[in-house]
């Protein structure tokens, strides 16, 4: 039998599995019976944390209280405008609601452990979330923006072989909460609160985004929502390697920007970068990109790391013309920022510029991105976290490092 849209909506997140889960349930089947609180006998009862919810969540969370759904709108405004934790001061609230809430929610964003600056201006801070897993998030100022890029996984699964978050493994999906959480928390650490200066959002930290699709999605309506963030959809940017299952759903459910990370124009080159590459091939990628950006409607951002004697030959950019001559985008050349024990070096500037030069007598809009935030290993495919990792992946690289004596 189908599970009741409440329950599937609430009940399936991490967040409110187990314990948790049996208690939602007590306190909803207790309040439509008519009972103001649950009885809950020998569990320890854990508060749901408010920043997991979008609007609509929310307001089908107050509606199962009895509460108008409207509630979501003042909730959303003192947490995420106005930065606010304690339901006291949430003064609009009647003060039942107020100690209703006490008893069953609360409002965190992420323990900072540690805050690096670059010397261009670059920040990056190391979150600790509440099971002790480290994430990374990375803000980059520039003239006209304050961008701050986001992780949406403890580590990655994808394994691409340039990128320095691969080699540290996987443990888990960030929830809503702790996606949400690393824009809530340095809007606060940048502008105090009632102040949100990061005007722009990227998904280019840890993971891929479309395998944790309902928690990135929640996220990205809260940046969206005008009792949040209300950042336009230009200013929200997912990055995939190219997951098409989750490329063919996100035209259904957002309408946010689109950057894939492609980095070799023949799929043998790019199964050997991006593994992914062997489930999904380049032209079934490129095609489902195409889909969701429509077409003419807005622009797809492809994204090439550049990798001395690996991609960046002439004959290589101009494979790469040919592959996105009718593909509504515009191309990011990424200089490779190096890690220990990599076997890449970047390309040097005259290779870059020779492979930028045959893409744009092609007619492709093609920019070669600035490194930002190298001097701390804040730069694009540098961040690491600390975390356990569950694929041992970290131990096989340290272990083909040492020649396999580790
Ligand atoms: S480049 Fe992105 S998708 Fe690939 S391993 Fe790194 S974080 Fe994951």
């Amino acid at each position: 039998m189908a599970k009741p849209q409440i329950f599937r909506e609430f009940n399936e997140e991490s967040e409110f599995k187990g314990a948790e889960g049996v208690w939602y349930w007590s306190r909803l089947l207790t309040r439509r019976a008519g009972l103001f609180r649950p009885v809950v006998m020998g569990m320890e009862i854990k508060k749901l944390n408010l920043m997991n919810f979008d609007r609509a969540a929310m307001a089908a969370w107050f509606q199962a209280r009895g509460e108008k759904p409207f509630r979501a709108q003042q909730l959303l405004k003192w947490i995420h405008q106005q930065g606010v934790v304690d339901f006291d001061a949430m003064t609009n609230l009647s003060k039942a609601l107020r100690e209703d809430l006490k008893a069953v929610a609360e409002i965190h964003g992420l323990t900072v452990v540690a805050d690096q600056n670059s010397s261009d201006g670059s920040r990056k801070w190391l979150f600790e979330l509440a099971d002790g897993n480290r994430i990374e998030s990375v803000y980059i100022p520039e003239a006209e923006r304050a961008t701050l890029c986001i992780s949406s996984q403890v580590g990655c699964a994808l394994n691409c072989s340039f990128c320095s978050t691969a080699r540290q493994g996987f443990n888990r999906n960030l929830s809503t909460a702790e996606i949400i959480g690393q824009l809530w928390t340095v809007n606060r650490l940048l502008g105090g609160t009632d102040s949100r200066p990061i005007s722009n959002v990227v998904f280019m930290g840890m993971g891929e985004p479309l395998l944790n699709f309902d928690n990135v999605i929640r996220a990205t309506h809260l940046m969206q929502d005008d009792f949040a963030y209300a950042l336009s959809k230009r200013r929200v940017t997912l990055s995939t390697a190219g997951v098409v299952p989750g490329l063919q759903q996100l035209a259904d459910v957002t309408d946010i920007s689109l950057a894939l990370s492609l980095h070799a124009a023949d799929d043998e080159l790019r199964s050997k970068l991006v593994p992914l590459n062997r489930k999904y091939a380049i032209h079934e990628v490129l095609q489902a990109c195409k889909n969701y950006v429509g077409e003419g409607r807005r622009r797809l951002t492809v994204e090439y790391v550049m990798l001395d004697g690996v991609n960046d030959s002439d004959k290589q950019a101009r494979a790469l013309a040919q592959l996105l001559r009718h593909v509504p985008s515009k191309l990011n050349l990424i200089p490779f920022n190096p890690f220990p024990a990599t076997m890449y070096r970047r390309s040097s500037p005259e290779r870059i510029e020779s492979f930028r030069d045959i893409l744009h007598r092609s007619g492709i809009v093609t920019i070669t991105r600035k490194t930002r935030g190298d001097d701390i290993d804040a730069a694009c495919g540098q961040l690491a976290g600390d975390f356990k990792d569950r694929t041992r992946r970290r131990e096989r690289f340290a272990a083909e490092a040492t020649g396999g004596l580790s």
